[in-house]
C-alpha cells in the first residue's frame, strides 16, 4: 500500500462497485427517465428516449437497442424521481454498467459507498447495539470497503455478487439507526501511514482480541492482542461437541490421542495433534470442523464417550474491533473514537471526504 491520501481524492472514493453477475448475448435495462454514458465518475449521461432498453454484444462491440455505441462498457442511470433500475431481473440503486466480458456481458452496480455502508451495516451489526458502538462499526467498515477499493484499483469491480445480497435484501436492515450511525462519520476512515488500514472485525473475542499475524496472517502495527470487556459476557461462551468422525475427516487420519499441542499468547489453540502423527494448525482446524460449530479458536477440548467436548470463548477469528467489546464500552459510555483508538491502536481517523 504506497497510496498516499492526496492522491484519493482523485480516486472517487464515494462510490463502490459490485459485481452483479454475468449475462450472455443481451440484457435489459429498464428505469424511469433512463439515461446512458461512459463508465466514469464524471460520465455526461444522455437520456434516453425508451423506459427499456436492450444491451446486446455484437463481435466485441455494444448495442443499444441495435445502434452500436462506443467503448467496451456502458452505464446507466435512472431519473431523479425514481431511484429504481432494473436490470435483467434484479432491482438496484445507483448506476448500472454493462461492460463486454469474456464471451458475454458483465453487470456491475455503481452505488455510493454511503449508501452501501448504510445497507450493510444492519448484517454486520445488531440495529439495537449502542450509537456509538454501531458509528465504531461504520467507521471500520466503510475503512474496509475503502481498503478493498483501493487493492482493486483499476478492476471493473471491488466486491463479488456474494455481497449484493446483503445490500438489497437477505440480511440488509437498514434502518433509521444504522443510516444516522453512516451520517454522523460520514467520509471518516481509519489510517496508518496515511493509508486506510485493513479493517478487520469480529463477533466477540472473548476476553482478549488476537493478532493480525496470529488470526489471519497479517502482520500489521495496528493488529495487537488487546484485552477487551466482551469476556464477562455471557453471550461470549460456546460449547461444541465434535464426534470422532467429523475429527477423522478434520484430520485426515485417526483422532487416537488429539490434543492441543501449542496455544498463541491469547490462549488461542495454534496447533492440535494425534497420536498417529496427524498434526494440524488451529485456523485449519476450524475451517475443515465448520466455523459455526468452532466458534472461535481460544476452547479447550475435554474426552466424551465418541467424541471430545469443547468449551470455548468469543465468536470469530478475533483480530481488529469486538463488536460485543464495542458494544460493552459503549455502555461504559466511551465514544466510537475511544473503541476505534483501543482496538485499533495506534491508527488515525481521517475525514476523507
Ligand atoms: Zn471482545
Amino acid at each position: 500500500m504506497l497510496l498516499l491520501l492526496a492522491p484519493l481524492h482523485a480516486l472517487a472514493v464515494e462510490t463502490m462497485r459490485i459485481a452483479m453477475g454475468d449475462a450472455q448475448g443481451d440484457v435489459r435495462v429498464s428505469g424511469k427517465g433512463l439515461s446512458f454514458g461512459s463508465d466514469t465518475e464524471d460520465a455526461r449521461f444522455s437520456p434516453l428516449e425508451q423506459e427499456a432498453v436492450v444491451v446486446r454484444r455484437r463481435g466485441s462491440r455494444l448495442e443499444l437497442n441495435g445502434a452500436p455505441v462506443m467503448g467496451s462498457a456502458v452505464r446507466f442511470r435512472a431519473g431523479l424521481d425514481s431511484q429504481a433500475l432494473r436490470a435483467g431481473d434484479m432491482a438496484v440503486r445507483g448506476d448500472v454498467v454493462v461492460r463486454l466480458y469474456k464471451d458475454g456481458l458483465q453487470l456491475i452496480n455503481v452505488i455510493p459507498l454511503e449508501d452501501y455502508l448504510a445497507a450493510v451495516l444492519g448484517g454486520e451489526m445488531p440495529v439495537s447495539f449502542p450509537p456509538e458502538a454501531l458509528k465504531a462499526q461504520a467507521v471500520a467498515a466503510r475503512t474496509y470497503a475503502l481498503q478493498k477499493k483501493l487493492e482493486a484499483y483499476g478492476a471493473p469491480f471491488y466486491v463479488g455478487s456474494s455481497v449484493l445480497h446483503q445490500v438489497y435484501g437477505g440480511v440488509n436492515r437498514e434502518d433509521a439507526r444504522t443510516r444516522i450511525a453512516v451520517e454522523a462519520t460520514r467520509g471518516e476512515v481509519l489510517t496508518y501511514d496515511l493509508a486506510p488500514i485493513e479493517a478487520y472485525f469480529h463477533a466477540s473475542c472473548g476476553g482478549h482480541t488476537e493478532s493480525g499475524w496470529d488470526a489471519l496472517q497479517r502482520d500489521l502495527p495496528y493488529l495487537q492482542a488487546v484485552d477487551c470487556p466482551c469476556g464477562r459476557l455471557p453471550a461470549s461462551r460456546w460449547s461444541a461437541t465434535v464426534t470422532d468422525a467429523e475429527l477423522r475427516a478434520a484430520l485426515g487420519q485417526s483422532p487416537e490421542g488429539f490434543r492441543v499441542t501449542s496455544r498463541t499468547a491469547t490462549h488461542r489453540v495454534n496447533r492440535v495433534t494425534a497420536s498417529g502423527g496427524a498434526s494440524v494448525d488451529g485456523v485449519t482446524l476450524r475451517r475443515k470442523l465448520g466455523y459455526t460449530k468452532l466458534k472461535s479458536l481460544d476452547f479447550d477440548a475435554e474426552r466424551t464417550s465418541g467424541g471430545w467436548r469443547l468449551n470455548g470463548r468469543g465468536y470469530g477469528h478475533g483480530a481488529g474491533l469486538c463488536q460485543w467489546g464495542a458494544k460493552a464500552l459503549a455502555d461504559q459510555g466511551r465514544s466510537y473514537r475511544d473503541i476505534l483508538q483501543h482496538y485499533y491502536p495506534g491508527t488515525e481517523l481521517q475525514q476523507l471526504y
